[in-house]
Formats: structure tokens, C-alpha cells, sequence
């Protein structure tokens, strides 16, 4: 049974090309709304802005695993196990701060955040 609990791993499971298809699949299965902010009759939805200091778009919308990888590996490419939200929720549930400006300034994504 594969383990995710340290960053190495965490990072290598992000990037595999099973995780990326799969996320994929969520948000199309969730059809690209957060769903925790429609549990709260608000529609968030993936955007199409493109940020031209990351060159990428802008990303609103993560996947999430309801039950962490690190605590539940076994769930990691489970499908009831995910759910689309936008990365305010996301943060909200993680108890994150984010300082936005200096998020979109960043220029590489950080998968390790999610
Ligand atoms: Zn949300
Ligand atoms: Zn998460």
C-alpha cells in the first residue's frame, strides 16, 4: 500500500498521470462548480482568466480529497472520496491563510498545497 506522508510522496502522487486525469474526471463529474459553496446555494465556478505572470490559468477550482491521502492513502484515486471546490473552500477546510497577492504572483503552482 503506497503511504503519502511526506512531501516526496505527497509530490509524486500530484504529479502521477492517474491523479491528473482523475481530477480531471471530478470536475467534470461536479460539472467545474465547488461544491461546497452550492451546499451553501452559491455557484463558484472555474474561470477561464488567464494569468499571464504564471502562464496558466488561473486556478479557482482544486479537488479535494474528503478524507486526507495522508491519513487515508487507500482513498487517494477513490472517486466518492472527491469533491470539486474552489480554493477559498478548500483553504477554509484546510485552515489555511492565503495571502492572495502574493499567491498570483507566485509563478509555479504548488500541488502541495492540495
Ligand atoms: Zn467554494
Ligand atoms: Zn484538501
Amino acid at each position: 500500500m503506497a503511504e503519502y506522508k511526506t512531501k516526496e510522496q505527497k509530490r509524486k502522487f500530484y504529479d502521477s498521470k492517474a491523479w491528473k486525469l482523475l481530477r480531471e474526471e471530478i470536475k467534470k463529474r461536479d460539472n467545474y462548480e465547488c461544491q461546497e459553496c452550492k451546499r451553501q446555494g452559491r455557484v463558484t465556478i472555474d474561470t477561464n482568466e488567464y494569468s499571464e505572470s504564471a502562464k496558466r490559468k488561473k486556478i479557482m477550482l482544486v479537488v479535494d480529497h474528503i478524507k486526507e491521502i495522508e491519513d487515508y492513502p487507500e482513498l487517494a484515486l477513490e472517486e466518492d472520496n472527491l469533491e470539486t471546490k474552489c480554493v477559498n473552500c478548500h483553504n477554509k477546510k484546510h485552515g489555511r491563510y492565503v495571502d492572495y497577492s502574493l499567491w498570483r504572483k507566485s509563478t509555479k503552482w504548488n500541488d502541495e498545497w492540495w
